[in-house]
């Protein structure tokens, strides 16, 4: 196992810069994400740090040592990429084993075995080992070639959306298998790409942020979640994602105001780094609002906005309710049930709760004040 250090570095491709300054380190035996949209540099990180893509600027510690000069095979990084090549003349097994028969490792056929067995078990292909992978599904064959990687003892996982080509139940099943593995049986440093945040939200240790070619934010799964760097990083995480709305500060009694640009929207905002004039946006997400349909009670500290139903759309036991309020559109999710009662055009309240409200400065990547 070891600790991998990732610092400043800076990657183009002709006039496309795939990485600009580009730091982070990752601890002994930590589960680190690499989390951004198609485009934001993950893979191009990854690759940097496995020695298969040379940056132009920066470096890349393993254990305190500069790596920059070591080639790929002797960094002792294992990797497992999104396009998985395996032997398609091979079997599952042999495909398996092939890491542990090089001449770095030179085990003999018991403890292959024994190895390839354990890792084949905890991946739910165990009873494919004699198959010829050219008889395997999509998802079964990516599961063959996440085992081929954690079969190997290795310094660190490098791992590129393995769970990319799995079904969404599969996904989900190999995402908690995963997470037992990673923090259970093998505690293995591993960098993980993937453009998925419940991923990322449920395996990482901690996650960084990237787009752009830039990291947004590196930090726990909470910290992203609860205090986001910026705007960016707000509507990277959740589903229906936060809604933003502009405007600017005003006086209050105790604290400064929020009101819309609309003047349709008004919510307290203590603690910001800003003063009443200053141009703001307020980042809301939808399970901290709270549908009432006509008049009712408001609890204690919270505010309630009016507005018209927009457009409704099923989830299954949730539906989301879009809201026009003013000129602008919150999201909520309400039971199916309430839904029921509700068309586009009704006149509905929204209940805000301030506290988890975000204040960030203006723009798509205003910073969080
Ligand atoms: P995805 O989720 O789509 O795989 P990513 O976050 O992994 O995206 P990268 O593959 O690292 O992104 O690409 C970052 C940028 O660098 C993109 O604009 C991409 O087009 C560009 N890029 C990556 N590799 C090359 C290459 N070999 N030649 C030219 N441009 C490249």
């Amino acid at each position: 196992m070891a600790a991998i250090e990732v610092r400043g570095l800076h990657k183009a491709f002709g006039k496309v810069t795939a990485l600009e300054e580009v730091s982070f380190s990752v601890a002994d035996g930590e589960f680190f994400c690499l989390l951004g949209p198609s485009g934001a540099g993950k893979t191009t990180t990854l690759k940097c740090v496995a020695g298969l893509t040379r940056p132009q600027r920066g470096s890349v510690f393993v254990d305190g040592e500069d790596v920059g000069d070591i080639e790929p095979n002797h960094r002792n990084l294992a990797m497992c990429f999104e396009s998985y090549a395996l032997y398609p003349q091979l079997s599952v097994f042999d495909n398996m084993a092939s890491p542990l028969r090089s001449p770095a490792h030179r085990l003999d056929g018991d403890a292959v075995r024994h190895r390839v067995g354990g890792i084949a078990e905890l991946l739910g292909i165990a009873q494919l080992l004699d198959r010829g992978v050219d008889q395997l599904s999509n998802g079964q064959r990516q599961r063959v070639a996440l085992g081929r990687v954690l079969v190997r003892p290795a310094n660190a996982y490098l791992l590129d959306e393995p769970l990319a080509h799995l079904d969404a139940k599969l996904r989900t099943a190999m995402r908690a298998e995963l997470k037992r593995i990673a923090h259970g049986e093998l505690t293995t440093t591993t960098v993980y790409v993937t453009h998925d945040y419940v991923e990322a939200l449920s395996l990482a240790d901690r996650i960084a942020v990237l787009k752009d070619g830039r990291i947004h934010q590196v930090g726990t799964p909470a910290q992203v979640w609860n205090e986001p760097a910026d705007s960016f990083v707000a509507q990277a995480f959740g589903k229906p994602r936060i809604c933003f709305v502009d405007g600017g500060l005003v006086d209050g009694d105790e604290t400064p105001w929020f009101v819309s640009s609309d003047g349709a929207v008004s919510i307290p905002v203590g603690g910001v780094e800003a003063r009443p004039g200053d141009a703001v946006r307020v980042g809301i997400r939808p399970r901290d609002l709270v549908l009432q349909v006509g008049a009712a009670e408001v609890a204690p500290g919270r505010v309630r906005v009016e507005g018209a139903v927009y457009v409704l759309e099923h989830l299954g036991r949730q539906t989301e309710v879009t809201v026009q309020v003013g000129q602008t559109w919150l999201s909520v999710l309400v039971p199916r049930a309430q839904a029921a009662g509700l068309a586009a055009g009704d006149k509905v309240g929204l209940v805000i709760d301030p506290e988890p409200v975000h204040v960030f400065l203006p723009g798509e990547q205003g910073r969080r004040i």
